[in-house]
């Protein structure tokens, strides 16, 4: 039986390390990003690993990435890449769409154009940390 496929795009910190572990967890992972060195730093980890601007309609388009069960954008500083990446993914009809988003208003703009999850990794990451401090005899990482 076929295993979920993931892509993710931009491997900054937050995307390299979701993408590394979903493949530890057994799943095929496609890492993409525009900057060929963060793609290098990746390939040997994920199953593949394309240099590519997840901006661009056909380039998009051209990898396929309708058929996958799952796209992360995990890009953040770059809020119009962001958006445009997402919208293209709901466009060509992702199953579920997950955005990292940096502030509160970039977190309402990707809902707005059909995020399925957007994710606040610092606010998200707070309020886990605040719970497992409260419970400490919970054995969660
Ligand atoms: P992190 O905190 O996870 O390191 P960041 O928010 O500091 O992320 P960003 O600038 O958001 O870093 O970028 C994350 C990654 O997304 C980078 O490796 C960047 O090259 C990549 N990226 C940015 N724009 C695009 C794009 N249009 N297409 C593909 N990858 C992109």
């Amino acid at each position: 039986m076929k295993g979920k496929q993931y892509a993710v795009i931009g491997l900054g910190r937050f995307g390299s390390s979701l993408a590394s572990e979903l493949v530890s967890l057994g799943f095929e992972v496609l890492g993409i990003d525009k900057d060929e060195e963060s793609v290098d730093q990746m390939s040997e980890k994920l199953t593949h690993a394309v240099v590519a601007d997840a901006t661009d309609e056909e380039v998009v388009r051209s990898l396929g990435l309708r058929n996958f069960d799952c796209a992360i954008v995990a890009i953040g500083d770059d809020i119009q890449a962001s958006i445009l990446a997402a919208i293209l993914l709901k466009e060509l009809g992702v199953k579920m769409v997950v955005a990292k988003a940096l502030s509160e208003l970039h977190g309402k703009v990707l809902e707005k154009i059909g995020v399925d999850r957007v994710i606040f990794p610092e606010r998200d990451m707070g309020v886990r940390v605040a719970n497992q401090l409260a419970s400490p005899n919970l054995l969660d990482y």
